[in-house]
């Protein structure tokens, strides 16, 4: 399975906006394969000779649905330099409850999906708690994120019900601010 910037799935092409199926848990071979094939990207696409080589766009996540396989799944790599990283390789993941704060990207969000630039405020819950199952630890877990670990995974799990970041950009004013909202840098 090859994923590059020619394979993945982009907004133009109506499986994007397509729900995603729960997949079976533990992780038959194939879905493991197909997780660690994503997190094998996401990893790569960051590196500045394998992305030019094998035309990757930068990327913190992707989800299934993006290499046109219908399945609960999400590969996310957030590589913060010497803090380390951050990973998630998730089956089935869902929100079960977030804060009442909004928060967003300064900056706006991209996609590897979407060519075209959307810009203006995606607005998104600042703190949320995922549940899933985590194929990096081999079992179900309770995942509390925030700040710019908690936009990924919406970004993400967003992708599984169809939807995309700039459904989340107010349309009138892309702009407009939140006064109560977490600006993350
Ligand atoms: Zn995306």
């Amino acid at each position: 399975m090859i994923i590059n910037n020619e394979t993945i799935v982009k907004d133009d092409d109506p499986r994007i906006r397509l729900k995603s199926e729960k997949v079976a848990v533990p992780l038959t071979d194939e879905d493991d394969t197909i997780l660690k094939t994503m997190l094998t990207y996401v990893r790569d696409s960051i590196d500045p000779i394998k992305s030019k080589e094998q035309n990757l766009r930068p990327s913190v996540g992707i989800s299934a649905v993006q290499i046109g396989i219908l399945k609960q799944l999400v590969a996310i790599s957030i590589d913060y330099g010497e803090d380390g990283k951050k990973e998630y390789l998730l089956a089935n993941p869902r929100i079960v409850s977030h804060s009442a704060q909004n928060a967003y990207l300064k900056s706006g969000e991209g996609c590897l999906s979407v060519d075209q630039e959307h810009v203006g405020y995606v607005v998104r819950h600042a703190r949320i708690k995922v549940k899933a199952y985590d194929a990096l630890a081999k079992k179900e877990v309770l995942i509390h994120a925030d700040g710019y670990e908690a936009i990924v995974l919406q970004h993400e799990i967003d992708h599984l019900s169809g939807r995309l970041f700039y459904d989340h950009i107010n349309k009138e004013d892309p702009w407009k601010e939140d006064p109560d909202a977490v600006v993350i840098e």
